[in-house]
This record gives structure tokens, sequence and C-alpha cells, in this order.
């Protein structure tokens, strides 16, 4: 679905990214961990051309993005992000914020839409909540309000940055178990989290991120419990 062969990413002078190569599988989820400040947002954004790499090439659904020659909207359109902070339009309704992509972008007339996205809000637990606004709701439900606005986008793969860090701790649980419930149905998910517990029950893969590079890859299994690295053991020890 996703491979990234050999992804160079610097900002003034400071080489982030210095040599990723990856490849993710359809139907797969892997959870990307590293210190703060390793990369891992910029891999995301990278992923889905919201910053455009200096080097190395991205490959999704078998083309190779040439950023200069493709519409980026359009890949954009194919990948879900949600992010720490909801960023929900605060004026708007939850079904408004559910429906505005499609009717404004893929162009879906305005029935089709609702029809839609009370079936994603059903998914996501949040159907009772469709003509509540964004203040009126926990922020976990904001939460769910975003990941359902992105599925009516219909994504090829959803990317989630620190979806639950910004949550009070109660309200985590929710979040992750609509993850989880997205994972068991198939979709293709790059999470970054802190979130072990999660990463460790839903992930198929684990990739850690530290200067720059993949330092570590493997099922989670391996992963938490017989790490390669010493720097992958010293990180676990301190968020596990
Ligand atoms: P992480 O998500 O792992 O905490 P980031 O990808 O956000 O790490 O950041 C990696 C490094 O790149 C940090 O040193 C950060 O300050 C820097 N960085 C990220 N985005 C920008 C930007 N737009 N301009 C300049 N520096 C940036
Ligand atoms: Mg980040």
């Amino acid at each position: 679905m996703i491979k990234v062969k050999q992804l160079c990413k610097a900002f003034d002078g400071l080489q982030v990214l210095k040599n990723i190569s990856m490849e993710i599988n359809k139907s797969e989820v892997v959870v990307l961990i590293g210190a703060s400040g390793s990369g891992k947002s910029t891999l995301l954004r990278c992923l889905n051309f919201l910053e455009i790499k200096d080097s190395g090439e991205i490959e999704i659904s078998g083309q190779v993005i040439d950023t200069k020659k493709t519409n980026l909207n359009k890949v954009r359109e194919d990948m879900g992000m949600v992010f720490q902070h909801f960023n929900l339009f605060p004026h708007m309704t939850v079904l408004a914020n559910v429906i505005e992509a499609p009717i404004h972008i893929k162009k879906k007339s305005k029935q089709t839409a609702i029809d839609q996205a009370m079936d994603i809000l059903q998914k996501v637990g949040l159907a009772d909540k469709a003509h509540h606004y964004p203040e009126q709701l926990s922020g976990g439900q904001k939460q769910r309000v975003a990941i359902a606005r992105a599925l009516a986008m219909e994504p090829a793969v959803m990317l989630f940055d620190e979806p639950t860090s910004a949550l009070d701790p109660e309200l985590v649980g929710e979040v992750l178990e609509t993850m989880k419930n997205l994972a068991r149905e198939g979709m293709t998910m790059v999470i970054v989290t802190h979130e072990m517990g999660f990463a460790r029950e839903v992930a198929d893969r684990v990739i850690m991120l530290a200067d720059g590079n993949i330092i570590e890859d493997g099922h989670p299994s391996v992963f938490f419990t017989d790490p390669k690295e010493e720097r992958t053991r010293r990180f676990l020890q301190q968020v596990l």
C-alpha cells in the first residue's frame, strides 16, 4: 500500500529523516514510536505530502508520487489523518463536520453524504450526537468525530499522530477502542502513539525511529520482549 525508499527530509539544516525505507501492506497496522523530536510527525506528514520530502521515493498503491506532477490533493484524499488536536469546525454540528468534505471535495449529494456519515457515526458510537456542536462533546467524543470525518472520505490509509495525547486519561480508552475496531475491519493504519498497551495488542508491526533512522521494526511480541537495539530497550523502559 505504501512503499518508502530512502526518504530524507531536513529543516533549516537539521536532518530529521535521514534515510527512511519501509513498506506498509494493505490492512497492516503499524505503530511508530520514538523520542520526542525523532521525526515521527514529519514522517507521517511526508506520507500524505503535508511535508514534501527532500529526496527519496514514496509509492502509494503502486504509484510513485512525483510531487511536481501529481495532484497532491487527490493523493491526500486517500490518506485520512487524525491529529492530536481535533480541528473540528466549531460552528458546525457533528454531522455537518463529517459531510463537509464528501460534499465539497468528493462532490457527493447531500443525502448520500448524510446517509454515509450517519453510518460512520454509528460505527464510532456517536450517532446520537449528530446534531450536537463540538463544544458540547468531551475530548474523546471530539476525537471520535475527527476519526469519523476522516473516514467519510473513504481513505485507503488512516494516519494517526498521537490521537490520544491531548485527552484526559479516562477518555483515552474510547478512542483506542474506535481505532481497534477500524483495525479489525482491515483498515490500513499508521499510528504514532505512546500507548504501548494498544501497540502490543493491535499493531502488526512496531517501528522505532531514532536519529532520523528506523532502528527497529518488528512484531510487537518480539519488539516489546526482546528488542535488538539498546536504544529501543532504554526507550521502552521510559514509556512502559
Ligand atoms: P516528533 O513527532 O517525533 O516529536 P517531529 O517530526 O515533530 O518529531 O520533529 C522532528 C524535528 O524536526 C524536531 O527537531 C522539530 O523541531 C523539527 N521540525 C519539525 N517540523 C518542522 C518545521 N516545519 N520547521 C522546522 N523544524 C521542524
Ligand atoms: Mg510529533
